[in-house]
């Protein structure tokens, strides 16, 4: 703008003293012109005066500087010339000047030399006797006058360039100083130029609108960031060249890495099938699959972004579905374990009926063998119930009631109802403790409590002891069953509340066992919201203690 107002400045400047120039010397050239007329004139009135008493004479006597005097004949013939010999001279009769003076008495006219540097005025006048007197003047013409003062005039223009250059840059600069000085983070507050008001005020008004748009975007942004970020999804948003453009801090810490936004998403996990699927969205297709990630098993649900009917990009959730899956494999594992405990006591059902249907079995026989298809038959609802209970508690199906119970009581029932047993097996049952009150779901802890006690007593040598220990702090409370029996080898102590797993397979199955004791009681501890600690010798005894916070949660 600087450079604009100053190119301006100079031009105009120019222009405008070229043309003012211009019009000052034509001004002056023409008043020169009028002066010499004048003056021709009146210097013809005084030579008139002289010629008519003398004639060629009085002019021979008169010494001429400036002016040329040329007396003419009334036929035109040159009688005296005051610069050339007469005799040598054309006739004149025919000038302008002369035949207007024969005419009107005087006459006029102006020649331009044939190289155009002179210009000459002539003057005629008519004496009494006709003949004309004629004066001339020789000045320079306009282009010699220009000619001869090139010089001192492109000095001149110089000049005036150079001021002009000066002041038009002061002046360019102090028109835009206050522009520049323009705040336009608050325009309405400017009081440069008048005229530059409606520009502020626009400015003004647009920078209104951009804050209200600069603030709704960042509120979206928040509000989005809240939900993306409490998210236990990992989400991430990827454009059509792969690369990250977003992502919560889930998907970081399910693939265990170091925020990767702006990076290829291929940085996460380099398997085919992410590959594929990455792929396949990005060509515009949806797209689901499972996979492997540092923090276990993932389920990957890939949506594009299409806009105007092109594939831009693709938001990726992540699901930690490793639970399901461990679960699932689990169930399956379950099922498979069931069929093949179910088969075999069947199979020995089936078996001692079709000896017995064939008439291979004496009749004294025949209570032995019913007996064992008792037993065996036993055993199979023994081991439904348990799979039932493992399902119950599974499925959290189990309608329970939280309430003030007092261990001490529990306990004793339970010893109760295993007395016959303990007796059979020669085994002491004692408790140990006081009134202990725990807010808890009887029937829950009453069956893992039972289980407990069970298996002291059946893994326990005859004479053998168990005790319940309650104990208390601050914090928890303790329920402890303590047996003197064969103890669980240190190999076997971490898997024994797996389901189906038995120390030693056929004397768990020959006392009755169905390995799903301890899974139970696992399953029912952790649903109260306590914990177990084992301890254990082998020959010597084996201590296992239900663990619960004072404050457990009802689930
Ligand atoms: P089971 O129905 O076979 O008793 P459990 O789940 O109750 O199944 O127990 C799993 C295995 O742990 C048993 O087969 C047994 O070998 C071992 N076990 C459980 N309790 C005791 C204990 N008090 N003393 C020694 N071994 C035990």
């Amino acid at each position: 703008m600087t450079k604009k107002i100053f190119k301006s400045i100079i031009s105009v400047s120019v222009i405008v003293f070229a043309l003012g120039l211009a019009f000052v010397m034509g001004i002056l050239y023409r008043y020169f012109g009028d002066e010499i007329k004048e003056e021709l004139r009146k210097e013809a009135s005084y030579l008139a005066v002289g010629v008519e008493k003398n004639g060629t004479e009085y002019l021979e006597s008169v010494t001429f500087d400036d002016s040329r005097i040329t007396y003419i004949a009334e036929d035109g013939t040159v009688l005296y010339d005051s610069e050339a010999n007469s005799d040598s001279m054309d006739n004149h009769g025919h000038r302008e000047e002369v035949v207007e003076a024969a005419k009107q008495g005087s006459g006029e006219a102006y020649r331009i030399s044939t190289t155009l540097s002179e210009r000459t005025t002539y003057y005629a006048l008519r004496l009494t006797d006709g003949t004309i007197l004629r004066v001339s003047s020789t000045q320079y013409s306009v282009t010699a006058l220009m000619y001869r003062l090139l010089r001192p005039l492109i000095l001149i223009l110089l000049l005036m360039f150079a001021l002009s250059a000066f002041f038009a840059s002061k002046i360019a600069k102090w028109i835009v100083k206050p522009m520049n000085e323009l705040d336009l983070d608050h325009p309405e507050e400017n009081q440069a130029y008048e005229e530059v008001a409606p520009l502020l005020s626009k400015i003004h008004k647009q920078n209104r609108q951009i804050k209200n748009q600069i603030d709704t975007a960042m509120q979206q942004q928040a509000e989005f960031s809240i939900i993306t970020e409490n998210m236990q999804e990992g989400l991430l948003v990827i454009d059509k060249y792969t690369m990250i453009l977003s992502g919560n801090s889930s998907v970081w810490k399910l693939f265990q890495t170091k925020e990767k936004t702006g990076e290829s998403v291929y940085s996460l996990d380099r398997s085919e099938e992410f590959r594929r699927v990455v792929e396949n969205v990005l060509e515009g297709r949806h797209g689901e699959t499972v996979l492997r990630s540092p923090a276990g098993h993932v389920r990957l649900i890939a949506n594009p972004v299409i806009h105007e009917e092109e594939t831009v990009g693709a938001v990726l959730l992540f699901v930690n579905v490793t639970e399901e899956i461990e679960r699932e494999s689990l169930r399956r594992e379950f099922s498979a374990n069931v069929s093949h405990e179910l088969k075999t006591p069947l199979t020995s059902i089936s078996g001692f009926a079709e000896i017995i249907q064939d008439g291979f079995v004496k009749p004294e026989d025949i209570k032995m063998f019913a007996g064992r298809i008792y037993k065996e038959a036993q055993r199979l609802i023994q081991l439904v119930q348990d799979v039932i209970k493992i399902s119950q508690l599974d499925e959290k199906e189990i309608p329970y009631e939280w309430q003030n119970e007092d261990l001490y009581c529990l306990v004793k029932d339970v010893l109760d109802h295993l007395a016959e047993v303990a007796k059979k097996q020669d085994v002491q049952m004692d408790i140990e403790g006081d009134r202990t009150i725990l807010r808890t779901v009887r029937p829950i802890l009453e069956e893992a409590l039972y289980n407990l006690c069970d298996n002291a007593i059946k893994y326990n040598k005859p004479g053998g002891n168990v005790r319940i220990v309650l104990s208390e702090d601050p914090y928890e409370i303790r329920i402890a069953v303590k047996d003197t029996g064969i103890g669980i080898p240190q190999e076997d102590q971490g898997r024994v509340f797996e389901r189906f797993y038995r120390v030693d397979k056929s004397h768990s199955k020959e006392i009755g066992g169905t390995g799903l004791g301890l899974s139970i009681v696992k399953h029912g501890v952790t649903f109260l919201g306590g914990s177990l600690e084992l301890e254990s010798e082998e020959g010597k005894g084996t201590k296992i203690t239900m663990v619960f916070p004072k404050d457990t949660k009802e689930s």
